[in-house]
C-alpha cells in the first residue's frame, strides 16, 4: 500500500475507500465518521478521543442522516475504516495508546465502552489534514458529494459544525462512480409538467421554474440512474424533507405515507400532514411513472419509519 505524503494522496485515499455496505444500501457510515472526525479535526480537538465520548454525538448523526438501523451499528465504521487504505488511514488505540489489531468482525459496542476504546486518524492523515485548512474542507465537499444529495450537504456539515468555506485546493481525486445527466433535471421536470408530486408548486417567473427541482427517488450518489421513472419533480421543501425521509410513496398505488417521527407545530401540522395518504400527481404519460423498485430502496435506506397510520 502507498503511503500518504500529499494532499492529493488524500483525497484520491479517500475517494477509493469502499464505503457502501454488503447487499447494496447506502453508505453513510463510513462518510459520516469521517465528517464528524474532520469537524473535531477543525475545531482542534486532539487526534484521538475516546469511543465512549463521542458515541452519543456520532449516534445523533447517524439518526438524522442515516438509514433507521445505523444508529444501533454505530461502532462499525471505527472498526472497518482501520481496514482501509492498508491500515494507513485509521487506528483504534487502548487506553493506554497501544494500537489494536482490528481483524475479523467488529466487536459490540459495549466492548468498546469497556475497554476505554480510542479513535482517529492516523498520524501522518492527521498531520496533512491538520496543516491545511483547506484540503480539510476540499476532502469534506468531496465526501459530502460523493456520497449525499445536494438538499442534505449543507445540513450535514452544519450539524457538524463542519467549515466548507476554505478555498479550494488545487489537488481534486479522480471519483469513481459515474458522471450526472445534466439533462435529468429537465426531462423529470417535463415529466410532472412543472408542478411539485406534492403540492402542484408551480410558480414560474418568465420562462423559469422556480423552486422546482427534479428528486432521485434512489440518489445518484448511491446509484441511483438518471431516468424518469427514478425521479420525481418536487418544490424546495419537499423535496428536501423527502431526502431526509419524512415521507415516502407507496409503489401499490404512489400514495404518500408520512413518519412517525416528525415534530410539528400546529401551523405546519395541517399543512404538512394534509398530503398524508393522498396520492402524488401522477406524471403525464405512465411510462415515467416511479418504479416499484427505487420506491422500495428508499423505503428501506431513506424513509424514517415507522410510518404514521
Ligand atoms: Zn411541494
Amino acid at each position: 500500500m502507498a503511503t500518504i505524503h500529499t494532499p492529493a494522496d488524500i483525497l484520491q485515499t479517500f475517494a477509493n475507500i469502499r464505503m457502501a455496505p454488503a447487499g447494496g444500501g447506502r453508505a453513510v457510515h463510513k462518510p459520516l465518521l469521517i465528517l464528524f472526525w474532520l469537524g473535531r479535526l477543525q475545531s482542534n480537538e486532539p487526534r484521538t478521543a475516546a469511543f465512549a465520548d463521542v458515541e452519543a454525538a456520532f449516534k445523533q448523526l447517524l439518526t438524522e442522516f442515516g438509514t433507521a438501523s445505523a444508529p444501533a451499528t454505530r461502532q462499525l465504521p471505527f472498526w472497518h475504516l482501520c481496514n482501509d487504505a492498508g491500515g494507513n488511514i485509521w487506528q483504534l488505540e487502548s487506553a493506554g495508546g497501544i494500537a489494536i489489531a482490528t481483524q475479523g468482525p467488529a466487536p459490540g459496542v459495549t466492548w468498546f465502552r469497556a475497554e476505554g476504546v480510542r479513535a482517529g486518524f492516523a498520524p501522518a492523515v492527521d498531520a496533512l489534514l491538520r496543516a491545511d485548512q483547506a484540503l480539510c474542507a476540499s476532502l469534506a465537499r468531496q465526501l459530502l458529494q460523493q456520497h449525499f444529495p445536494e438538499t442534505l450537504q449543507v445540513d450535514i456539515a452544519t450539524q457538524i459544525g463542519l467549515d466548507l468555506n476554505e478555498p479550494a485546493i488545487v489537488a481534486s481525486a479522480t471519483l469513481p462512480g459515474r458522471r450526472r445527466d445534466p439533462a435529468f433535471r429537465e426531462r423529470v421536470l417535463r415529466a410532472y409538467e412543472y408542478r411539485c408530486c406534492v403540492c402542484g408548486f408551480d410558480l414560474r417567473i418568465g420562462n423559469i421554474s422556480a423552486g422546482l427541482e427534479a428528486a432521485h427517488i434512489q440518489w445518484f450518489t448511491a446509484d441511483g440512474p438518471d431516468v424518469e421513472s427514478n425521479g420525481m419533480a418536487m418544490c424546495s421543501l419537499h423535496h428536501k424533507i423527502f431526502d431526509l425521509g419524512a415521507f415516502t410513496v407507496e409503489p401499490a398505488n404512489l400514495s404518500m405515507v408520512f413518519s412517525q417521527n416528525l415534530q410539528l407545530g400546529d401551523a405546519t401540522r395541517s399543512n404538512v400532514l394534509s398530503y398524508h395518504g393522498a396520492g402524488i400527481i401522477r406524471p403525464q404519460s405512465a411510462a415515467y411513472a416511479p418504479q416499484k423498485a427505487y420506491l422500495d430502496w428508499h423505503a428501506k435506506e431513506v424513509f424514517k419509519a415507522p410510518g404514521r397510520d
